[in-house]
């Protein structure tokens, strides 16, 4: 049954062959040769013949082509020219995909997710992303305003992790706050270097990401909350008191004292041990202090 499908070592090979294509390693190319760890993917993503999927870099359409026979319908950008008369070719038997010729960072997702989603459809991003750009990625799907319910995303596992994180794990950070605040993310599965042509340089995992109806905490101003967590783990063996004396200005100092009191945080902490509610307490306290100095 297997041998149809697009992900497989051979019939990858004879696409590539037959089109004359050479990877990109600039443009992350690395290709899914393996149709059981994609049948595995589609069903952690819960997806079903109701669903939307928007997909980020089809290649020659080896996760694509599962998307198509699992759900509704299937928009995926490509940025590479070369791979669309591939993808026309490979994709011919489905009609409920869409390639949209762009470089994903510079599309308006939301405008076309309107046109061609139904209202309440529920929609889901399922891609093995380019692993040069995933943060930007998935930071410009989280914080705009879309409606997706669910990312499953192939990314490197070192990424994942820190992604995925809880606080006191060595890999915590800013990242982990980032997308924790917008999602509820789990580790999912390791994939092997082998299921990969050509085999990339790093190990992968591939990243769930619910969506919350609302985040975990109450933030007076978003911008704020996420500069005060970036500043906290400036320097990861700091403390909160010397990595803030590096965001505030230093005649500032009475400013830091007084915010981390208030906020019942001791200033002899390191950001690692911060949970999410504290880096709320604490920008929120930062937040009225200044307010109310001007
Ligand atoms: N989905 C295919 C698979 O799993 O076999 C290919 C995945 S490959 C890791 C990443 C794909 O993303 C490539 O097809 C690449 O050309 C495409 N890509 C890279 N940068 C992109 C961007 N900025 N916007 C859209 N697609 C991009």
């Amino acid at each position: 049954m297997t041998a149809k499908w697009i992900a497989t070592p051979k019939r990858t090979k004879e696409i590539l062959e037959t089109h004359g294509f050479s990877f990109k390693k600039s443009l992350g190319q690395n290709f899914i040769i393996d149709a059981n760890i994609l049948y595995n993917i589609i069903q952690k993503t819960g997806i079903d013949n109701r669903a939307g999927a928007i997909e980020i870099g089809p290649g020659i359409g080896a996760l694509t082509e599962q998307l198509a026979v699992h759900a509704n319908n299937v928009i995926a950008y490509e940025i590479d020219q070369r791979l669309l008369s591939i993808l026309k070719e490979t994709l011919a038997p489905y009609n409920n995909i869409q390639i949209i010729h762009q470089d994903i960072l510079e599309a308006n997702v939301s405008e076309m997710a309107k046109a061609h989603f139904k209202p309440g459809q529920p929609i889901h991003v399922v891609a093995n992303l380019p692993y040069y750009i995933t943060t930007p990625i998935l930071m410009k799907l989280l914080r705009e305003d879309l409606p997706v319910m669910r990312f499953t995303v192939m990314i490197q596992k070192e990424v994942a992790e820190r992604m995925a994180a809880a606080p006191n794990n060595k890999r915590y950070g800013s990242l982990s706050i980032a997308v924790q605040y917008y999602t509820q993310a789990e580790i999912v599965m390791n994939v092997p270097k082998s299921a990969f042509m050509p085999p990339p340089n790093v190990d992968s995992s591939v990243l769930k990401l619910t969506r919350r109806e609302r985040p975990p905490v109450q933030v007076i101003d978003e911008d704020f909350f996420f500069d005060i967590v970036q500043a906290c783990f400036a320097q990861r063996r700091k403390t909160l008191r010397n990595n803030l004396i590096g965001y505030f200005k230093p005649s500032d100092n009475h400013t830091i004292s007084d915010g981390l009191k208030q906020a019942g945080i001791d200033e002899k902490r390191r950001g690692e041990s911060l949970n999410m509610e504290e880096f709320a307490a604490l920008a929120n306290t930062f937040y009225r202090i200044i307010e109310n100095d001007m």
